[in-house]
């Protein structure tokens, strides 16, 4: 068996939704579950809908106009999104006449954007005689912790949908059982609440699913050619990476590449399940695929990716203890203050680190800190990351800092990653874009990495 998973933009109107049912008949011979995202923009559109009800003002209007017009586009009948608009409507009055919305609230409002487009999406399949049926993740078994925007699942998931979809799974070609459309992204806590897994968590639905069932492989299905080496926003010249490892992946998306959820590859990582990223506006491009370790030896730098909005934190001890008492004071302050920190560098009597500018509280942190250390706190950086092989970490340092300095820019902290898979460097927010495309002209451009590697690269692979 195989997971399809396609995300907001494959799915995003009548259109898009045809085309996407052609490519599931493709592989409905292969006992696909496929998983899916809301349509287009329908979660930032909830999620402006619950900032509008706040204010007073129950808007559902588009969203119900954009499932509405695709199910009579489609030819469905607009019972299958009926019940769950009205549902919508109740909510945000709700949400109005309360002015207030809680984290429980916001992930139930988001939930129904794949609630509603599983549904479309099933009886488009059946309609087009390829038996199908939309599954809410919480009935194949998905449980989760109740931090609310951004939950865990729960461990009893495995065995949770290897017992609801492992029959459909195990099942022979031609027996009858229909296609499942889960929803993706979504989950039930265990007192029965809607929680969703953080933003892109469709993915990590799909590679659960998948890791789960043990399937031949992961289908994610994009609208770009794969991974690419960096973000296409920002270099338009960015290409696919063919291969790369799931810790790769992780790396990727953890330091600022929207292509996938951060945690999306912990379940394949487990079983070793195959994980491929296609494009379903263009087919034939063979995307690129997520394995345990490369078949061959590849080129040193795989791909580079930013974050920005990043605060870099310089901690100066003011009693010079050493390292080891330093560090772990600094940490446990860190930990108290449930402060996480991306990346680190340290010397013996001070530690640099950054932040989530959004997500942490620094004052009251700062204020732990300032009883044995001096406190620098420099807002408005980035982490730029190279998704290297770091055994070849001096070669690509030198090349790095040669391809910065001759442009003049300064880089403000450095960090190796333990997972032996990327080097991190930290500028201003505002040179983050230059100091991308430098990188990527310099290890993707013309001249690729053959001074790295000693023979042609051609670019990654
Ligand atoms: P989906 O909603 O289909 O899951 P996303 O929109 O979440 O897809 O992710 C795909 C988008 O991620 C691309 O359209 C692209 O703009 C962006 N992106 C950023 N960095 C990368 C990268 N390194 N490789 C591929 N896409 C990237
Ligand atoms: N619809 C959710 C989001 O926009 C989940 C996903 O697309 O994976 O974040
Ligand atoms: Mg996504």
């Amino acid at each position: 068996m195989i997971v399809m998973k396609f995300g907001g933009s494959s799915v995003a109107n009548a259109e898009r939704i045809r085309h996407v049912a052609g490519i599931i008949g493709k592989f409905a011979d292969k006992r696909p579950v496929i998983v899916l995202s809301a349509m287009g923009d329908t979660t930032d559109d909830l999620l402006d809908a619950a900032d509008a009800a706040l204010g007073g003002v129950v808007t559902v209007d588009a969203i119900e106009k954009l499932h509405k017009d695709t199910a009579s586009e489609l030819g469905i009948a607009p019972g299958v999104v009926d019940p769950l608009l009205g549902e919508l409507r109740t909510l945000l009055t709700g949400i109005s006449m309360l002015r207030e919305v809680s984290p429980r609230s916001r992930d139930y409002l988001v939930s129904f954007g794949e609630r509603l487009s599983v549904r479309i999406m099933a009886a488009f399949l059946s309609s087009q005689s390829v038996r199908a049926e939309a599954r809410d993740a919480w009935d194949v078994g998905f449980a989760s912790d109740s931090n609310f925007m951004n939950a865990d699942l729960l461990p009893e998931t495995w065995e949770n949908v290897r017992k609801l979809l492992g029959p459909y799974a195990a099942g022979k070609t031609g027996d009858g059982m229909p296609i499942p459309v889960v929803t993706g992204f979504i989950a039930k806590d265990p007192k029965g609440s809607i929680t969703t897994l953080g933003r892109g968590g469709s993915d990590l639905t799909a590679t659960f699913i998948g890791a789960a069932l043990d399937a031949a492989e992961v289908q994610t299905w994009k609208d770009v050619d794969g991974i690419l080496t960096t973000d296409p926003r920002v270099v338009k010249e960015a290409r696919p990476v063919p291969v790369a490892t799931y810790d790769e992946v992780a790396e990727l998306a953890y330091f600022g590449a929207q292509v996938l959820h951060p945690r999306s590859m912990q379940p394949c990582l487990q079983t070793g399940t195959p994980v491929r990223v296609k494009n379903s506006y263009n087919i034939e491009a063979p995307g690129s695929i997520i394995v345990t370790s490369h078949p061959s030896t590849p080129s040193p730098v795989r791909a580079i990716t930013s974050k920005k909005g990043v605060t870099l934190v310089d901690i100066v001890s003011t009693r010079m203890l050493g390292q080891y008492g330093f560090l772990a004071k600094v940490f446990d302050s860190f930990a108290a203050h449930s402060v996480s920190v991306d990346v680190v560098a340290t010397s013996e009597v001070s530690v640099s680190l950054t932040v989530d500018s959004k997500k942490a509280n620094l004052a009251a942190l700062r204020h732990d800190l300032e009883k044995f250390s001096s406190v620098d706190v420099r807002k408005d950086r980035a982490i730029v990351t190279i998704i290297c092989d770091v055994k070849r970490s001096s070669l690509i340092l030198a090349a790095t800092f040669e391809a910065l300095s001759s442009a003049g820019i300064n880089v403000q902290m450095i960090s190796q990653g333990a997972s032996k898979v990327n080097i991190s460097l930290i500028c201003d927010s505002s040179e983050s874009d230059h100091v991308v495309r430098l990188l990527h002209e310099r290890y993707f451009g013309k001249s690729g990495q053959e001074d790295l590697i000693g023979v042609s690269a051609g670019g990654a692979t």
